[in-house]
């Protein structure tokens, strides 16, 4: 599941799927690597007990409240890997809505975040 914004692609990552993301990963998928590896730095973060919030929600994560799926940002630019992939914790309660909605979810704070990095470089 995917969907297209003006500056990066969104992915959703839930955990049941995490298997599958794993194994295509494995099999040489670069979208699916980048998430994964997003992914597993958020968990990092998480467990290093940074503030984490759900993207949804006011809800924040610790190692007893783990997203249980995650929304991946990746620019779309040939260095995708340099700009780096940047992964967002959806909750429980939030995963319950649909693909869809999470994304719209991602995609707002994500615009909304001061601290994302604006592109002055657009692709026309
Ligand atoms: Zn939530």
């Amino acid at each position: 599941m995917d969907m297209d914004s003006e500056e990066c692609r969104v992915y959703l990552v839930r955990r049941p799927d995490q298997r599958e993301w794993l194994a295509k990963a494995n099999a040489g998928d670069e979208v699916a690597r980048l998430c994964v590896w997003a992914a597993s730095n958020l968990m990092r973060a998480i467990s290093q007990g940074r503030l984490v919030r759900c993207t949804c929600c006011e809800t924040s994560f610790n190692s007893a409240v783990v997203p249980q799926a995650f929304i991946v940002l990746l620019p779309i630019k040939r260095d995708a890997e340099k700009v780096g992939a940047h992964a967002m914790g959806v909750c429980a309660e939030c995963c319950k809505k649909d693909d869809q909605w999470l994304l719209d979810q991602g995609l707002k704070r994500e615009t909304l975040s001061p601290n994302s990095p604006q592109s002055h470089d657009k692709i026309h």
